[in-house]
């Protein structure tokens, strides 16, 4: 280990993405990602929009978009924030409004970034155990005062929490930010963002590396109270001014314009995610409810890390985790029809 590391390099315990594989032919159900292109409206922006002013710098603001997503979303443009994927978008909220001394609290089978940000940043925090049936039971939030994350519906086991739960845990906290991350909230759970105008401290968190295809583009954002938004531009000017270069910006515009494909790709999402559940229920695993574009699942008797390796074997790559309380789950993303079925095919000859 290099001597001229700082101490919280050295003690940090990065984290460690999901595999993205060099060679080609493999079923890549590991990291979450849409099986489908992005809107081939995006496509079209890119080659002829925008390609002739790279040469330029893009907008530090990102004004068009922000007010893109406003207007999707019946907010204003000020109670909007994007980064370069919603990594970024943790990072910067997590060094604007969490430290040290008053623990941020989370769940502590979730987002495996949030320990990572939290030792980065020096920053307290307190993991709380998922309940018996790995759901979050906010009950065990109400005493927090350095603030509260979780990803909604959870990661990586898939479940959503109710709104109305949501709210509940708003009303108890009062004190501290709120940060729902919505990654996967598309594919079934409900957004909080509709209470951004009654709870000042509530922030919302999306990204369109899921259900809008473009995991390689790198776009996140944020809505939230104004004064939310304020203190992440302080954080972001200081940090990258320009998190979003003139390619993304424009196709997630796009992205967000193309209503009729953004649905009909959810869509085909959920019933080939419905599918792929009551098959791999007849096969013996158990699968938790999964509002995402993924299913937790438990393969009843058998070891999953081997299951893993049998399924990369197959070319059919799947995420296992090997920490306590997962370990007998592998995590699988919904793809095409025909991939799921390939998963089934070579699940049977296990
Ligand atoms: N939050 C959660 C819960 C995630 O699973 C992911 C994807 N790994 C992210 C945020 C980050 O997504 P991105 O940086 O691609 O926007």
């Amino acid at each position: 280990m290099s001597t001229f590391w700082s101490p919280v390099v050295r003690e940090l315990e990065p984290y460690v993405p999901g595999e993205q594989p060099q060679i080609d032919g493999l079923i890549k159900l590991n990291t979450n990602e849409s099986p489908y292109p992005p809107s081939p409206k995006v496509i079209d922006v890119i080659n002829h929009d925008t390609i002739d002013r790279l040469r330029l710098y893009p907008d530090p603001n990102s004004k068009k978009l922000k007010n893109t997503i406003a207007h999707y979303y019946g907010v204003t443009a000020e109670q909007v924030f994007v980064g370069n994927g919603s990594d970024e978008v943790l990072a910067l909220l997590f060094m604007a409004f969490f430290q040290q001394g008053k623990p941020l609290l989370f769940p502590d089978i979730s987002y495996s970034f949030y320990p990572v940000y939290c030792k980065l940043f020096g920053i307290d925090y307190q993991t709380i155990p998922l309940c018996e049936d790995y759901t979050i039971n906010f009950a065990d939030y109400a005493q927090a005062n350095g603030g509260i994350i979780f990803p909604n519906p959870n990661a990586p086991t898939a479940i959503g929490k109710p709104l109305a739960e949501i709210e509940a845990l708003l009303q108890q906290n009062t004190e501290s930010v709120v940060v729902v991350d919505e990654a996967y909230v598309d594919f079934g759970a409900q957004t909080a963002i509709a209470l951004v105008d009654k709870y000042p401290n509530l922030l919302v968190v999306q990204t369109l590396s899921k259900s809008r295809s473009l995991a390689g583009m790198r776009v996140g954002l944020a809505i939230g109270h104004r004064d939310l938004i304020d203190a992440l531009d302080r954080v972001k000017n200081s940090f990258n001014s320009y998190p979003l270069d003139r390619i993304a910006e424009a196709a997630a515009i796009v992205a967000f314009e193309d209503e009729t494909y953004f649905s009909r790709c959810r869509d085909q999402i959920i019933a080939t995610r419905d599918w792929t559940t009551a098959e791999l229920e007849k096969l013996g695993f158990k699968v938790l409810p999964s509002q995402a574009n993924f299913v937790f699942a438990e393969p009843l008797g058998k070891n999953a890390a081997d299951l893993a390796q049998h399924l990369r074997d197959h070319k059919i790559l799947v995420r296992y985790f090997n920490k306590p309380r997962i370990s007998q789950f592998l995590r699988i993303t919904i793809g095409t029809d025909e991939q799921m079925q390939a998963l089934i095919e070579a699940l049977k000859k296990a």
